[in-house]
């Protein structure tokens, strides 16, 4: 077989590849106008959106659905953002916007969760020459072809990548709802188009500030409540060990438990000395702390979650064991995401130019299990193209099963053959010239 990739002039297959794309886009727009989200207040928010060519235009005032619409039919953006905040005056510089509230959002990002997954499906090629690299450490990995060490990664979710993504939403809204009381209406999940899902939060927790907003996150994370405990119960380690062995059963509750736990929830909230990845650690001796188990029992929040989650019957819980269910309950949110209020934040309806997947809402909560984004995402036509692809594993798209490939042409539909030429493995073919 000829090796396509090295005939090709790189400059004609860019800009066949990206007008190809910018017509798959172009298409999307005008079939699914009524997938693109108005957002509320829509006048009061900024608007930005990027380019095909990698310029950006930000600090964008968008009057209503019709300007909305007419401006992604005519400028075919590759990525559309909208900001989570509402400003007085959107259009104006950052300093001159006049901050109203923003919505409270939360990002989960399945590549944070670190899928088992990943080995199997994700590829790896030379950002210099588009050589697949072969398995082995792609960190310390070189070119076989070119010799250059930096190495693109490209990721392939499977269902399994978003059954995770869905798992840690599903404690976050627990979480928001259970703890912070808010009401399932007021909370919309969507898929991000690509390898996550954004959680936004209206109502009264818009006015929130920036340092409320990152109690909220130290909360959801459950940082400052390993070293609660450890403050409270560490001390007293020998004598709670003396009282554990005196005393198996140990019913009794600490008359100061109630206070205890205020003050722990106090820390949570505070995040207190807690780095953004120690929770869960366990790697000072904290083994060594035990716990009266009873402080759990029938309480709410954070204490009550741990405490249905441990093992019933024990009379001292290890403190490795609450480390354990912290990492397992808590929602691995992006914390700088939820912090930051004058963040552009992609509109829900808008394609994602690393995968163009559509971001979408979910209609109901409920409807997060059924949610398959390789179908219900995948929203460019069916049209045959031509493409080179230069690596892909096996991946499934509208329920059709395509790949694995390597170095080869192949026909495909417009939106499987957008799909690889987002993550920069494949080019558009002149269709001529099959
Ligand atoms: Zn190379
Ligand atoms: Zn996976």
């Amino acid at each position: 077989m000829i090796d396509h990739h090295d005939d090709m002039d790189g400059h004609d297959v860019r800009s066949y590849s990206t007008s190809l794309l910018k017509q798959a886009f172009k298409e999307y727009y005008f079939n699914y106008t009524a997938m693109v989200e108005v957002p509320d207040a829509i006048q009061e928010r900024e608007f930005g959106y990027s380019r095909f060519d990698g310029t950006m235009v930000r600090h964008l005032s968008i009057r209503d659905r019709n300007e909305l619409i007419a401006l992604l039919m005519v400028n075919v953006p590759s990525d559309v953002y909208c900001s989570v905040a509402y400003y007085t005056s959107p259009s104006r510089s950052m300093e001159e916007k006049g901050l109203k509230a923003a919505d409270l959002i939360f990002d989960i990002d399945v590549k944070e969760l670190k899928p088992r997954c990943s080995s199997t499906h994700d590829i790896h090629i030379c950002a210099e020459c588009s050589e697949p690299i072969q398995e082995g450490s792609s960190y310390t990995a070189t070119c076989s072809r070119c010799g250059s060490r930096r190495i693109n990664h490209v990721i392939f979710p499977c269902d399994e990548c978003i059954s995770l993504g869905k798992r840690e939403v599903k404690k976050l809204v627990e979480i928001l709802v259970d703890d912070f009381g808010v009401d399932e209406d007021n909370i919309k999940v969507y898929f991000s188009g690509n390898y996550g899902f954004h959680v936004y939060v209206k109502g009264r927790y818009t006015m929130l500030d920036a340092a409320a907003r990152l109690e909220v996150v130290n909360y959801i994370l459950g940082r400052g409540l390993v070293d609660a405990l450890k403050k409270r119960y560490g001390k007293k380690r020998s004598k709670e060990k003396k009282r554990r062995k005196r005393d198996s059963k140990s019913s009794s509750r600490s008359s100061n438990s109630s206070s205890s736990r205020n003050s722990m929830h106090a820390s949570i909230r505070k995040g207190k000395s807690d780095d953004l990845n120690s929770y869960g650690n366990g790697s000072d001796g904290s083994d060594d702390v035990y716990i009266p188990r009873p402080i759990f029992d029938g309480v709410h929040g954070w204490m009550g979650r741990i405490g249905r989650y441990l093992t019933a019957g024990d009379a001292h819980v290890s403190m490795k064991s609450i480390e354990d269910a912290i990492l397992a309950l808590s929602a691995r949110v992006d914390p700088n995401v939820t912090i930051d209020m004058h963040r552009i934040f992609r509109l829900s309806g808008t394609l994602n130019s690393k995968s163009s997947l559509a971001k979408i809402q979910m209609p109901r909560l409920s409807d997060i299990d059924s949610f398959n984004p390789f179908t219900d995402a995948c929203l460019i036509s069916d049209r045959e193209v031509n493409v080179y692809v230069i690596n892909a594993p096996r991946f499934t798209l509208k329920g059709n099963q395509f790949g694995p490939y390597m170095h080869e042409e192949v026909r495909l539909p417009l939106y499987t053959a957008s799909y690889l030429i987002c993550k920069g493995i494949a080019y558009a073919k002149q269709p001529s010239k099959v």
